[in-house]
């Protein structure tokens, strides 16, 4: 069984865009900036942007964090938005999710400019996206599909069985492994809350996809032996044995499941960093497609 080390596998790709980025300074040319738009003061959000921004720092990018009361007007946010868009020195941004209730996502994601989309969250790069044409891709499944190619896992033909149908994890994840490349061709089965004999449909996967943010949900029961079973579940549980009172927990029961696998992704130090190495990939992306 091999361990599916996004942590390794993240730092490899943060170091190789570094070298690039320290080319660029070298011979004076612009170096990639993320920004991001945070509202309000929600602990995993705070977290996710911090590891996003160091991360920013790790490969010498340039980035501005806005930060945004909770109570802060949807127009703000929109006139935000705006601005960044226009900004020449911003290559890409990021509207930290979830927001306030009283702010339309669906409003926030429409008004970010496509070409600055890093988080591939507009329509218009979910679209191209579904017709395998030049695209932003949401940030987990592309930073997935680079953990499956960088540890060359085999996908043509097999049979793959997503766990969540989410916009930004199951549902991109299920058009970008079956379509016909290398690291897709599978045959997928895209399952929900509303699936019968989930068990049973797990059962059938070479590689199985737990997104659906239910602790330790998969269990042995629901494995093939020598499945390759990737975790994107991330939740927090309380631990008392914690300096912090918590820990993270993925959605497979890992100290079970991982003996019948062939390959599986560890909680933490999975998917998580490959979603994060992925937004930098994104970002360097938007600074080529804008010097093109
Ligand atoms: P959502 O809550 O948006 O979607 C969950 C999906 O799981 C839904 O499609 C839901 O079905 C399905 N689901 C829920 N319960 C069950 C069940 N008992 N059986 C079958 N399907 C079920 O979650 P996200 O996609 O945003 O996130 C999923 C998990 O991944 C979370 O733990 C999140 O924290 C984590 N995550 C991790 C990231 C990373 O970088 N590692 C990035 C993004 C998310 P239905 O549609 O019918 O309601």
């Amino acid at each position: 069984m091999i361990i599916l080390n996004g942590k390794e596998t993240a730092k490899i790709i943060t170091d190789e865009i570094a070298e690039l980025v320290k080319k660029r300074k070298k011979e004076g040319k612009k170096i990639p900036h993320l920004a991001a738009i945070l509202v309000g003061n929600d602990g995993g959000s705070i977290t996710y942007i911090n590891n996003k921004l160091k991360a920013c720092e790790a490969c010498g990018f340039e980035s501005t964090l806005m930060r945004f009361d909770d109570s802060v007007k949807e127009s703000i946010i929109l006139n935000k938005i705006q601005t960044l868009n226009e900004d020449d020195n911003v290559d890409g941004f990021i509207v930290q999710l979830p927001l306030p209730k009283h702010i339309d996502e669906t409003k926030v994601i429409l008004s970010i400019d496509p070409i600055k989309d890093v988080d591939g969250f507009h329509p218009m790069n979910i679209g191209k996206m579904t017709l395998n044409l030049p695209s932003f891709v949401s940030a987990t499944p592309s930073g997935i599909i680079e953990l499956i190619r960088r540890y060359k896992i085999d996908t043509k033909g097999k049979n793959c069985v997503i766990i969540g149908r989410s916009n930004i994890v199951g549902m991109p994840l299920s058009i970008l492994l079956s379509q016909n490349k290398e690291f897709g061709n599978c045959t997928v089965t895209l399952t929900h809350s509303q699936t019968k004999n989930l068990k049973e449909v797990c059962k059938t996967a070479d590689i199985l996809i737990a997104a659906l943010g239910q602790p330790l949900f998969v269990t042995k029961d629901m494995i093939k032996e020598g499945a390759v079973v990737i975790d994107v579940g991330i939740t927090r549980v309380e631990d008392k044995t914690k300096v912090n009172g918590w820990r993270l927990v993925g959605d497979v029961d890992f100290s079970s499941v991982a003996e019948l696998t062939s390959a599986i992704t560890p909680v933490p130090g999975g998917v998580g960093p490959m979603t994060i190495a992925s937004l930098m990939m994104n970002t360097l992306k938007a600074m080529d497609l804008k010097e093109q």
